[in-house]
């Protein structure tokens, strides 16, 4: 027997946590006729409702059910490096607590595996069901990212994903503390099999991200999968500089031509304000993988177990 290792990660989900369950187990016979041992991992990132209650009562039900429980809310990346950690299994999922990874495609997913990919991601191929503006403003950061990066981050990829253990290995090896998973997954490599499907509202409950985290989250993944800003700000340093000397040429012929040097201060009270403001902005730049660095420099853990099951 294999054992497959599923891991959700739960922040206030007590009315999914057992509804997941149920909705996994039906594929009970797909296990039992590929020779499956399931665990199913929940790692309860810092709830403040039942979610951990509900965890235990499943467990007294089903030994297969444990439980990672966070001393405070971590982070869904977090949650999701715990679980690689506690997961014993030959494979490992990731999956959301609210059902939006539909557990059905699970058998089309292994039939990858034993075709012999070593991972089979899922993307999402619409995005019906939320807001227009988080839409547009995610298709932008995929395809910039895309531009900016070597690190190939798909579009509507979810972190939903069946791996072997050499992949979750490979992972766990990663140990940064400014985790962003769509950039890891892929950056690891391995041969990966992409499948689509249909995009599902959440089952209980209410989604953990705002408009504010979520671009927190993509300068995240800007700032830890390509230093292109920082190229990008050396550029426009070259640029400027060109543009200076080719002004003060023309401006020092100009006044031995026709004199009045002090004609003209508007139009220099605008370069100023314009360079800087580029000065500025290249400094928010360079800070932000400076404060990124010092994170990272720290080396604190990136979560604190405080139960365990
Ligand atoms: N999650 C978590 N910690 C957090 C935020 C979210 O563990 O700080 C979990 C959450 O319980 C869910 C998954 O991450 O299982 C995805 O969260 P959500 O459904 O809110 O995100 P969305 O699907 O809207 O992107
Ligand atoms: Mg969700």
């Amino acid at each position: 027997m294999e054992l497959l290792s599923v891991i959700v990660p739960c922040y206030n989900e007590e009315e999914n946590v057992r509804y997941f369950y149920e909705e996994l187990m039906k594929n009970e016979s797909f296990f039992k006729q590929r020779e499956l041992d399931v665990e199913v991992i929940y790692v309860n990132d810092g709830s403040k409702d039942k979610t951990v209650e509900e965890v235990k009562k499943l467990h007294a039900e089903d030994e297969r059910v444990k439980l990672v429980s966070f001393s405070r809310n971590f982070g869904k990346e977090a949650a999701i490096y715990a679980g690689f950690k506690k997961a014993a299994g030959d494979y490992a999922v990731m999956m959301d607590a609210d059902l939006q990874d539909p557990p059905h495609l699970l058998p089309e997913m292994f039939k990858y595996i034993d075709e012999g990919y070593d991972s089979v991601a899922t993307r999402r191929v619409s995005r019906k069901g939320e807001p227009v503006i988080r839409s547009f403003f995610a298709r932008m950061f995929y395809r910039m990212m895309n531009k900016m990066s070597k690190t190939e981050i798909v579009d509507g990829a979810r972190d939903y994903r069946l791996m072997t253990r050499q992949v979750v290995d490979s992972i766990l090896a990663l140990g940064e503390y400014n985790r962003f998973s769509k950039g890891i997954f892929g950056w690891v490599g391995y041969e990966t099999k992409w499948i689509e499907f249909e995009n599902v509202e959440r089952a209980h409950g209410e989604t953990k991200w705002n408009f504010w985290g979520l671009f927190k989250y993509s300068i995240e993944g800007i700032v830890g999968f390509t230093t292109f800003p920082l190229s990008l700000a050396s550029f426009m340093g070259v640029l400027f500089c060109f543009m200076a000397v080719v002004l003060i040429i023309f401006i020092i012929i100009r006044t031995s031509l026709y004199g009045d040097p002090t004609n003209g201060w508007p139009s220099l009270v605008c370069i100023i304000s314009l360079i800087s403001g580029v000065q500025l902005l290249c400094l928010g730049i360079i800070g932000q993988y400076l404060a990124k660095t010092y994170l990272e420099v720290k080396q604190r853990p990136l979560y604190f177990v405080k139960e365990e099951i």
